[in-house]
């Protein structure tokens, strides 16, 4: 049946309000009008909101997540640096990997998937690194393809404990406007996100912010670059304008977005999100009895979970059955663990009833594939959550 809407519960791209649809409903306009600075000042200005800082500065490429990632990198650092990162899922390797091509020297740690930024060994290499050869330590928020979480706020401690000044750059692409994230208090460098995730937006624009102290590396960082240089962006910005065309429509939306989210209030949005992924884990573990990849609670994701089907079975195609007969978007399995999970993205614009569209399918799709699945036993469960709460 493709009647309806198809379901998307992926996690990215998620599902754009209609609100933000009709902000982008425009004709394409002159980014170098008169007043297209004070639109931009103002986007920029609320950005500084959602990543709570007061002193970092917000920039927006024509890019996505990745490219916000190569901007850090080649922005603050030399050919050849040491860096610290760690992998436990396919974003953090991809991010490993990509400083690995960029020439960098890299100390990555690798972390069963299911768990997160391994901090006590962050905190073992740092204090071992008496001569601070280590440049930049990385850290992924949200591993989005095993649905783990991980302490950011841990990983400036291990900084200050080991007395280190290496930067701190985290990977927010799947955590921003979803799950909590504080520029200014955790001491974050630079932060990467994207506009296709908590932002509720098409893919197209890489939203990072950088610190004074990012800035600070930048005057020294000889690494060759040019579209993604923070000097062009940073001087144009001055009066609001960018060093080549910006993605006016998709700005246009992030006017909207930003201002949805002001509205509903940030805490409100986190909040949200924690109880949304709470019905999407008791329909997993007391509706189904399966089991999340997330290796324990204090690893759990708001924004995803990613749910490993027994043994014998296939999560492709569940994946692949939940498309073609009912007409929902679940997320795939990525490398290592492809076949061996599915995953539910519970992140954007998103309510209880839409939980428990996915949930549904989810089931009904597992059930069609030869799982051991009650039907009605996820929903139920996610339903006596929602059910109990005034949340939603
Ligand atoms: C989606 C995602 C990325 C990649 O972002 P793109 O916008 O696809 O380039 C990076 N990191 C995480 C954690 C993500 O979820």
């Amino acid at each position: 049946m493709k009647t309806g809407y198809t379901g998307l519960f992926i996690p990215g791209p998620t599902n754009i309000p209609e609100r933000v649809m009709q902000a982008m409903t425009l004709h394409l306009e002159d980014m170098r009008a008169p007043d297209f600075g004070q639109f931009t000042l103002g986007l920029l200005n609320d950005l500084k909101k959602v990543f709570k800082t007061k002193t970092g500065q917000p920039m927006i490429f024509p890019s996505s997540g990745t490219g916000g990632w190569e901007s850090a990198l080649t922005n603050t650092l030399n050919p050849g640096d040491k860096v610290l990162c760690s992998a436990f899922g396919q974003f953090s390797h991809l991010w490993a990997d990509m400083c690995a091509r960029l020439g960098f020297e890299v100390v990555r740690l690798e972390v069963e998937w299911g768990k997160g930024v391994p901090v006590e060994e962050y905190a073992r290499v740092l204090s071992e690194d008496k001569d601070h050869s280590i440049k930049a330590v990385l850290a992924c928020q949200n591993e989005t393809a095993t649905g783990v979480t991980s302490d950011i706020a841990g990983v400036r401690k291990a900084l200050n404990d080991a007395g280190h000044p290496a930067l701190l750059f985290v990977d927010g692409v799947s955590s921003v406007g979803s799950i909590d994230f504080r520029m200014d208090e955790w001491g974050v460098d630079v932060i990467v996100s994207g506009s296709q995730k908590g932002f509720m937006l098409p893919t197209g624009l890489g939203i990072i912010c950088a610190s004074e102290k990012a800035f600070e590396a930048h005057k020294n960082s000889k690494f060759p670059r040019c579209f993604f240089s923070w000097e062009d962006m940073k001087n144009s910005y001055t009066n609001g304008f960018f060093p080549y065309t910006p993605a006016t429509t998709i700005l246009r939306g992030l006017r909207e977005s930003l201002d949805m989210i002001e509205e509903e209030g940030l805490e409100n949005v986190f909040k949200r999100h924690t109880h949304l992924a709470t019905g999407v884990r008791k329909a997993v573990i007391d509706g189904w009895g399966l089991k999340l990849c997330a290796q324990g609670p204090e690893w759990y994701s708001d924004t995803v979970s990613a749910i490993v089907v027994p043994e014998e079975n296939d999560a492709a195609k569940v994946i692949t059955r939940a498309y073609e007969r009912y007409n929902t978007s679940l997320g795939s399995g990525l490398s290592k663990v492809a076949g061996k999970v599915f995953r539910i993205g519970h992140l954007g614009w998103l309510n209880e009833i839409m939980v428990l569209q996915a949930v549904a399918a989810a089931e009904m799709a597992m059930k069609d594939t030869g799982i051991n699945i009650e039907l009605g036993s996820g929903v139920a469960a996610a339903q006596a959550h929602f059910i109990g709460s005034n949340q939603g």
